[in-house]
């Protein structure tokens, strides 16, 4: 008897009945092998440490094999991609485990990468061990950070092959949070006028995951008033670590508001708002500075699949409706503004927000963008630049215009009471760039993983000054040209 043979599994969201998924087993990966395990995601799950030798515990993430209580089931979904309506998606290589009983709640388990589903598409139903990696590292980094994120428990590999731009290897990530579902899966049933589905999506959503709401008088316009805001928040956190996502289409935004689907996502070095780190997203719609209205774009998409839920028997029925639905999409933009200023003064050490402080944050992200001054070291020197501001001025050209700027900081924070210890706890050393995460890849695809549990390490204490310097420098000339594909 182990301890994880008490583990008690549900899968609440199979009862919402079969329009919802297809049930189906994984295309287990080929003699598989361990490449990492997220020590704080198997706490979160109140797992014990050696979890991952259980008997079966290699086959079940791989694919391979279920363990007791799992119903694996691919759900449907549609959505917006690139604004454009995209049609049906769906699980195309992710395929829901069941939710484990854990300390914390029910948690639902999600394998990614683990063959064809019936909504695969054009898709083989792999992912590849490189993306694998970065989504494993970056949930767990995000998580350390703050964030909200989905959670990454272990990934799986193997040597089968997988094409794309190159010939790389196959891996499965198994991915945890409350919740998967998407703004895409009530799209999905709006758009095919399945209305009854729709409803039970809402009412199950609603009673599992925001319980508040079923009280309110139009319980459909509280839940979109509670998505954006958490939307919000979550997009606050995002520009104020400069994480940009990559792919804000709607089926990859999240009904809690958390971080998901971790594609081409990159942390900026360089400030430059007009940042793109998805080299396919040729047009910029997911560009660093167009994250917020991005966020508030995609929940109009999501109103307009909620309105089928109000009354809308008559045109001036439909008007009134679709008004109350936008007053909620509404909610999202004060709440992003008054989040981002109390997140900024933050990052500026401050504890309260006074007039002018937002212009003085928004002088100092000018000041980081003419000098193409790199965010994550900005924010650190700055917070010890009451001590030594030499670092600081070292990541800027026009440095009598940075010290005009450190003037009046300085004057603003005198006002305060542990300006440092604040900065210092909002503003990371250590963030996944890109380089680092590409080292770690590099050694992986050779056979070595240690540099994934390094990094796991490193990332998991993001507010700490890394042992070794390179974690937190500026990233090195090599990676000047790394450029992150979609593919993945
Ligand atoms: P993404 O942009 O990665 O969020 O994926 C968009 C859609 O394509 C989702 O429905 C995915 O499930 C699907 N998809 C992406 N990659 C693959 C793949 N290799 N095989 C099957 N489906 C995929
Ligand atoms: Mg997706």
């Amino acid at each position: 008897m182990t301890p994880l043979d008490s583990l008690a599994w549900s899968n609440r969201f199979a009862t919402l009945g079969p329009e919802f998924f297809t049930e189906l087993h994984a295309q287990g990966l080929p003699d598989p092998h361990w490449v990492a395990q997220s020590a704080a995601c198997a706490e979160l799950l109140g797992w014990p440490a050696g979890w991952a030798s259980e008997p079966d515990a290699l086959q079940a993430f791989s694919g391979g094999a279920t363990w007791p209580g799992m119903r694996p089931l691919a759900s449907v979904y549609s959505g917006h991609q690139f604004g454009v309506w995209a049609g049906q998606l769906g699980d195309g290589r992710a395929l829901w485990l069941g939710e484990a009983e854990t300390p914390h709640g029910p948690q639902e388990l999600q394998l990614k990468g683990g063959g064809m589903t019936p909504y695969s598409r054009r898709g083989d139903g792999r992912a590849v061990l490189r993306s694998s990696i970065r989504e494993f590292l970056c949930s767990e980094a995000m998580a350390a950070l703050g964030v909200p994120t989905t959670r990454a428990l272990c990934i799986t590999g193997s040597r089968l092959p997988v094409r794309r731009e190159t010939v790389e290897t196959a891996a499965i990530v198994t991915r945890v949070a409350p919740s998967f579902i998407r703004f895409g899966h009530f799209e999905h049933f709006a758009h095919h006028d399945q209305l009854e589905a729709l409803r039970r999506l809402a009412d199950f959503f609603i009673a599992h995951h925001a319980p508040e709401c079923a009280d309110a008088p139009e319980p459909a316009v509280a839940l979109l008033r509670k998505v954006a805001l958490q939307t919000a928040d979550l997009v606050a956190h995002w520009q104020a670590i400069g994480f940009c996502h990559g792919v804000m289409n709607t089926d990859n935004m999240s009904m809690l508001g958390l971080t998901l689907d971790y594609g081409p996502f990159g942390f900026m070095d360089a400030f430059d708002p007009g940042h793109v780190c998805n080299h396919s997203d040729d047009r910029g719609r997911y560009a660093y500075a167009r994250q917020p209205s991005v966020a508030f774009w995609n929940l109009h998409a999501l109103a307009q699949a909620l309105l089928p839920l109000l009354p809308v028997g008559t045109e001036a029925e439909t008007e009134a409706a679709t008004e109350r639905l936008l007053g909620a999409v509404e909610a999202f933009r004060e709440r992003f503004a008054s989040q981002m200023v109390g997140r900024m003064c933050a990052k500026l050490g401050l504890a309260t927000a006074d007039d002018g402080d937002q212009q003085l944050a928004d002088d100092f992200l000018k000041l980081m963008a003419a000098s193409r001054a790199d965010f994550t070291l900005s924010f650190r020197c700055l917070s010890r630049a009451h001590t030594d501001a030499e670092p600081l001025r070292d990541l800027f050209i026009d440095r009598a215009a940075l010290d005009a700027w450190l003037v009046r900081w300085r004057e603003r924070a005198a006002r305060e009471t542990g300006v440092e210890a604040r900065m210092l706890a909002t503003n990371p050393a250590v963030v996944l760039r890109n380089h680092l995460a590409e080292g770690a890849i590099r050694a992986a695809q050779h056979g070595d993983f240690s540099e994934i549990d390094r990094l796991l390490k490193v990332l998991s204490r993001p507010f700490d000054e890394p042992v070794l310097p390179s974690d937190a420098a500026l990233p090195p000339d090599w990676a000047q040209t790394l450029e992150v594909s979609c593919s993945s």
